[in-house]
């Protein structure tokens, strides 16, 4: 990961928006999304956020404004989903970055700002689905602090398994219940055993939790058989997004001994319609270290590129707005804040482990951090740890509710951003999801 041209601070954008204080998409980011109108029947394709926009990649393509690669990344832009584009890797991710930095950037030719100023779409008229057809979704368990957090409620005596400081441990989830934010879903029915019953009990989620998480998208694959070397192992990933696995606590921790979360974790999980590329997340990056008198990973988990600069300090924090928040027009409130710094082990780590008994990843996977919570309890990343295991409620201020886990009509907002002296701030935009309430019925 090296800093260029497309890093400078300095650069501004011939579009307002994109250099206005605080905007999540400024020159310096560039992320992905597929869109189209909102309530429209246009055809879904790619796009890129500039400031308050939307460069409608599959109208750029047609333009005759790039040259190649970055013409051939334009135009893997145009269909519903960005699997073609994310398999033709970095040196055409990277082409596609500088040919549109040197569009947008304020001494483009005044040719070239009038002919991508028609290509533009609001972001407030657009709206979005997953940007890749998902073949697979597995979710890791990275924060050290989550899992002492949550080990505690489970196993009081002994929080963190033996595992946990040696390999990024992960269940694999599902793809087809990833849903792009705003996506509304119902609280799950499942089976649970309530403390002290006799029985298990069958019905609508008692402690319905979000998980503040981000997600990596995969580039281009590896071949069945074929482990992917950690050196080698950022040039496997396109980018990242957020993303909230929504879990069903009192299903999980009845069912999840022996083989892992099932039902509990299965019903829907949520990502940004935005993925910001490593790319532009070069500027963030940390050096990676396990402490000192803890384990040290082994070899193949081992590796100087990542011991440099294998963390990421991205900014994250979780937004809770009640049906009266909405009701009253009140701001909602901030549950917790973090960075993804602190995480036990690195996106890179992730998938090497994954692909190291020669498990095949394929283009537009996604791979989930797992929760994210930092060394504080302020930081914890969902509301099990929030409200220790649902006994401290928690007060939501402005409107005299309190919550220990959430209910029907909550909505859960994440958001993410990095910033530094010296440094363009970018930011994830956000990714949020609504409680519906349950079936009267099931079965
Ligand atoms: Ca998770």
């Amino acid at each position: 990961m090296h800093l260029d041209h497309t890093h400078d601070p300095q650069a501004r954008s011939w579009l307002a928006s994109a250099n206005a204080a605080g905007t999540d998409f400024p020159l310096q980011n560039l992320p992905y999304a597929v869109f189209r109108r909102a309530g429209s029947a246009e055809a879904w394709r790619g796009g890129v956020a500039i400031g308050d926009q939307i460069v409608d990649l599959a109208a750029l393509a047609t333009s005759a404004l790039l040259q190649e690669p970055a013409a051939q990344g334009a135009r893997s832009c145009a269909g519903e989903a960005l699997n073609d584009f994310l398999a033709l890797g970095r040196p055409v991710w990277s082409a596609l970055r500088h040919a549109l930095f040197a569009l947008l950037r304020e001494d483009a030719p005044a040719a070239a700002q009038q002919t991508v100023r028609a290509l533009l779409l609001p972001q407030a008229e657009a709206e979005y689905r997953l940007p890749t057809r998902i073949g697979d979704y597995t979710d890791f368990y990275t924060s050290i602090h989550h899992a002492r957090n949550v080990g505690r409620v489970v196993r009081p005596d002994n929080p963190l398994t033996p595992n946990f400081q040696w390999l990024p441990i992960a269940y694999h989830g599902r793809a087809s219940s990833v849903v792009v934010s705003g996506t509304p879903f119902r609280r799950p029915w499942g089976q649970a055993m309530p403390p002290g019953a006799q029985a298990p009990s069958f019905g609508p989620c008692r402690r319905l939790d979000y998980e503040l998480e981000m997600g990596f998208y995969v580039g281009p694959g590896n071949a069945h058989g074929q482990p992917v070397p950690l050196a080698q192992a950022e040039q496997h990933i396109f980018g990242m997004c957020l993303l909230n696995d929504w879990s069903a606590r009192d299903h999980q921790f009845w069912e999840m001994n022996p083989l892992g979360p099932f039902l509990g974790k299965n019903f829907c999980t949520s990502v940004s319609p935005w993925i910001v590329t490593m790319d532009a997340l070069a500027p963030y990056r940390v050096p990676f270290a396990h402490p000192a008198d803890e384990p040290q990973p082994l070899p193949y988990l081992d590796e100087a590129g990542n011991r440099a600069q294998g963390g990421i300090d991205v900014q994250l924090e979780v937004l809770l707005q009640t049906a009266q928040h909405r009701q009253r027009g009140l701001a909602p409130q901030r549950l917790s804040g973090t960075s993804f710094r602190h995480q036990y082990w690195t996106v890179a780590q992730m998938l090497a482990q994954h692909t190291v008994g020669g498990c095949n990843l394929q283009t537009g996977d996604l791979l989930g951090t797992g929760t994210i919570s930092g060394p504080t309890p302020e930081e914890a990343g969902a509301i099990v740890e929030l409200s220790v295991g649902g006994t401290r409620p928690i007060a939501i201020a402005a409107t005299g509710e309190t919550r220990t886990f959430l209910e029907d009509g909550d909505t859960v907002v994440l958001r993410g951003w990095c910033e530094a002296p010296d440094r363009a701030r970018i930011g994830f935009g956000a990714c949020s999801g609504q409680v519906q309430p349950a079936l009267p019925a099931v079965a």
